[in-house]
């Protein structure tokens, strides 16, 4: 019997590989306990038309607050976000937190962005449960909701991934892929997918002004965007040369530490006022 076990039936016996497993584990067991005593909390950073200074989105963006490991941002809890169970938790939280912040700052045309993880896209009654909730909320239309997925999901199951997606477009919900150009998705997966938006990852827009790669590669994304009418927004304008470069290129929407930081509700309320009158916007 022995003879017949792998080399993998090491790992068991692996101190350092029983270790993970356990933090892994009481990760997972304090996440569930974290959503009761709502120790997960919602930042939002705006998304900007930076020529005519226009505010037209905010992407929520989530932390935990941790009782024994403090302010925990989500590449600290991955695993956390990526589980099934734990992930379409916090996941129908994250929309519903967002859908009613959203309706408190009563703004006209503004955008709420929300990311799904994979687990919880490609989950039972995805498309169903989403639009309960936004029948709940009659004060949110859905055309003011944007998805941000992940191109991984389309490794996952590409046919019930566009299935997913089309269902949600049905509802009027927006979509956005995520992070293009560092995933797998092939201009196949693009036309079949109805999708509203690409958002440029922030590794190309950053390395724009050093690197002739990424500058080819932003101007490849904005040609792109443009023939199959996606809405295009550059994330990571950490600065003015970000985003006069942004523009010259014919991307006009970003997201960034040069815009904002990802911020509390609060603290984006007063952001939008002080936004609005430094432009004379109303
Ligand atoms: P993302 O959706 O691509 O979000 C952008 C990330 O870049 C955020 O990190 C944001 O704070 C950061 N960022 C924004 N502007 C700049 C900039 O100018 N420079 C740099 N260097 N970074 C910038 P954050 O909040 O740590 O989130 C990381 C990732 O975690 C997100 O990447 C998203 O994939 C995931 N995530 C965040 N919130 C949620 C959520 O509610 N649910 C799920 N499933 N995933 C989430
Ligand atoms: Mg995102
Ligand atoms: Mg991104
Ligand atoms: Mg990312």
């Amino acid at each position: 019997q022995a003879k017949n076990l792998g080399s993998n039936n090491i790992l068991f016996f692996d101190p350092e590989e029983e270790r993970r497993q356990f933090a892994r584990r009481a990760m997972l067991q304090a996440a569930e306990k974290g959503i009761i005593n709502n120790e997960f909390e919602l930042h939002y950073q705006p998304q900007i038309n930076m020529v005519e200074h226009k505010l037209i989105g905010v992407e929520a963006l989530i932390r935990w607050n941790h009782p024994t490991m403090g302010f925990l941002y989500p590449a600290d809890f991955t695993e956390v976000l990526e589980h099934p169970n734990t992930g379409i938790l916090i996941g129908e939280w994250v929309l519903q937190e967002a859908l009613s912040q959203h309706a408190l700052w009563k703004i006209k045309d503004l955008m709420i962005s929300v990311n799904i993880s994979p687990a919880h896209l490609l989950s039972k009654d995805f498309a169903q449960r989403l639009s309960l909730l936004l029948q709940s909320m009659p004060n949110i239309n859905p055309q003011s909701l944007e998805l941000e997925i992940l191109e991984t999901v389309s490794i996952c199951d590409i046919n019930q991934a566009v299935e997913v997606v089309k269902a949600c477009c049905q509802l009027g919900v927006h979509v956005a892929l995520d992070d293009f150009g560092t995933g797998y998705a092939s201009l196949n997966y693009l036309k079949k997918l109805p999708l509203n938006t690409l958002k440029i990852d922030k590794g190309f827009v950053q390395n724009l002004l050093i690197n002739q790669e990424d500058r080819s590669i932003v101007k490849c994304i904005v040609a792109l965007s443009q023939a199959f009418h996606y809405k295009l927004i550059a994330e990571g304008v950490e600065s003015l040369e970000h985003e006069q470069t942004l523009i010259e290129m014919g991307c006009q929407l970003g997201q960034g530490y040069f815009i904002a930081k990802p911020m509390s509700a609060d603290k984006m309320s007063d952001w939008i006022l002080s936004y609005r009158q430094k432009y004379q916007l109303h």
